[in-house]
């Protein structure tokens, strides 16, 4: 056993062991699989509990690393998933799904020199194993407030805004169009990144928590916006952002051309229904797909076309890998699973032959100049590089913009130009210009995180907690 205090030396960094590639490439389970209690403990113990935990800041949602990396280390698991949820309702989710390279791992003091505190997988674990033994949130103390609040989106938004709610008396009725909950936690992220049970036992959780689905019901189409608000105590609006990027490329809209979260949908929906009918968009057998972009959307649909047996999978982006927006660790795994990247070029448009047939992206070569206000390097295109990426397939990775409701400025919310509710410089946070209307994640911020939107869901319960239940707070204007 390792001497406690230099566990950090003498213990290396270790991940949970990864599915062989020849296994994860044949099939949808979540690649990694999870530590056994003595792994989690040693790899918890080398976190140093630093004074000034640079981990907890970079967080999102400040979740209290060192306290629940001491508790699983010390085998106090029920504990530590308490104080999990104290400040993030979806641990488990975040565990897997959250880049943290860039967020608590990559703050991590360890992380230069020996390797950052495998901080995801712990608690990933933590979560998984207490829900096993059957622990479960505790609301015996919560009283009930009658009040009842409408959740638009069962995204992770609209999960944590239900769960905050829910710990605070005020019955949450989520309404989502999809079958499932999650969002895109179901419909867009594929399973060999989350795999779909972690989402069934957490709606369960949040069932045995008293919150209401709603499931299969469009807002606005099967149900009007106007009566969920005349019913409700007031209304959140968790709806994501999915107007795709327009890349503007000649021959965007040919034979063969896709967007990535149609591609990503239909195979969700494919494997949650378990259904074999064939979807000419999901047929890669044996074909060159070029996927351009290159966020995290970007990385599971290359993953996902090496599982649906493309044979040769490239990956197109303007920028160096360096400055590439996606989660380190899923390039990786992506060209782990043969995937190749082409760097540094540039789409310029879509080639189809006479009769329509796709041909392939016509690419420039470029390099990177200086960076411009936001620190991002602009890539300019070098004279007389222009090159064929030749392709049976080609998918769309550019990114998500706001798809803002018509019956939010209906009903007096106001946007912001580029579309996201305007949910600041209100009375409480995340409060609309309609008193009644709370909002965040995806479709405040514009395509971010789901750490991000968990955060804004939780802050977001919390300040309607405040709006229903404190008398002042009424004043704000209850009702409309
Ligand atoms: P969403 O998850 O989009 O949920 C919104 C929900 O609202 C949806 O279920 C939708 O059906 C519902 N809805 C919308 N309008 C209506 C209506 N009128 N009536 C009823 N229901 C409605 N983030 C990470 O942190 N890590 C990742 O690895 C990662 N990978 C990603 C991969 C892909 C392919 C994509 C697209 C995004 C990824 N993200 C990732 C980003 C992350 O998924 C989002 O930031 C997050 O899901 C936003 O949460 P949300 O609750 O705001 O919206
Ligand atoms: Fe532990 Fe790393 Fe956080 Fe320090 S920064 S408390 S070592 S996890």
């Amino acid at each position: 056993m390792a001497d406690p205090l230099f566990q950090f030396i003498d213990l290396p960094r270790r991940m949970p062991t990864p599915l062989p590639t020849p296994v994860r490439v044949n099939g949808w389970q979540e690649i990694y699989g999870g530590f056994d209690p003595d792994a989690a403990a040693a790899q918890a113990g080398r976190c140093l509990d630093c004074g000034n935990p640079y981990c907890e800041w970079k967080c999102p949602v400040h979740n209290y690393i060192p306290n629940w990396l001491a508790l699983a280390r010390a085998g106090r698991l029920f504990e530590a998933a308490t104080l999990a949820h104290e400040t993030n309702p979806l641990p488990e989710i975040c565990g897997r799904i959250c880049p943290q390279d860039r967020l608590c791992e990559g703050a991590c003091t360890l992380n230069d020199d020996f390797g950052a505190v495998t901080i995801g997988a712990i608690e990933k674990y933590i979560v998984d194993e207490a829900f096993r033994q059957g622990w479960r949130p505790d609301l015996s103390q919560v009283k009930a407030t009658g009040k009842r609040v409408a959740v638009i989106g069962a995204g992770p938004a609209g999960l944590s805004c239900a769960d905050r709610l829910a710990r605070h008396g005020i019955q949450a009725h989520v309404f989502d169009r999809h079958p499932q909950i999650g969002g895109l936690l179901s419909f867009g992220i594929p399973t060999f990144k989350l795999e779909k049970e972690a989402i069934a036992t957490r709606r369960g959780v949040l069932e045995a928590m008293g919150v209401h689905f709603h499931l299969g019901v469009d807002i606005g189409r099967d149900l009007l916006f106007a009566e969920l608000l005349r019913d409700h105590d007031a209304v959140f609006v968790g709806t994501g952002a999915y107007t795709p990027v327009d890349g503007r490329l000649p021959g965007q809209h040919g034979a063969g051309v896709h967007l990535a979260l149609d591609i990503l949908t239909a195979n969700a929906h494919r494997l949650l229904a378990g259904d074999s009918t064939p979807d000419p968009r999901l047929d890669m057998a044996g074909k060159r797909v070029v996927v351009l972009g290159g966020g995290d959307t970007a990385m599971d649909c290359v993953r996902t076309s090496i599982r649906l047996g493309a044979a040769q999978v490239t990956c197109a982006y303007r920028r160096d890998e360096a400055n590439m927006p996606g989660s380190r660790r899923e390039v990786a795994n992506a060209r782990e699973e043969g995937v190749q990247f082409a760097f540094n070029r540039q789409p310029l448009a879509i080639e189809h032959d006479e009769h329509g047939a796709l041909l392939g992206v016509r690419v420039a070569q470029t390099r990177l100049g200086p960076a411009d206000s936001q620190g991002r390097r602009n890539a300019e295109i070098l004279a007389d590089s222009e090159q064929l990426l030749p392709a049976d397939t080609v998918i769309l990775a550019f990114g998500f913009r706001p798809s803002p409701a018509p019956w939010l400025a209906e009903h007096g919310v106001a946007l912001e130009t580029d579309g996201r509710i305007r949910a600041q410089g209100n009375a409480l946070p995340y409060q609309t210009s309609h008193p009644k209307i709370f909002a965040g994640g995806d479709n405040v911020r514009g395509a971010d995180l789901v750490v991000t939107a968990v955060h804004d869901g939780r802050e977001a319960g919390l300040a309607m907690v405040r709006y229903l239940t404190v008398p002042d707070n009424q004043s704000t204007g209850n009702g409309a």
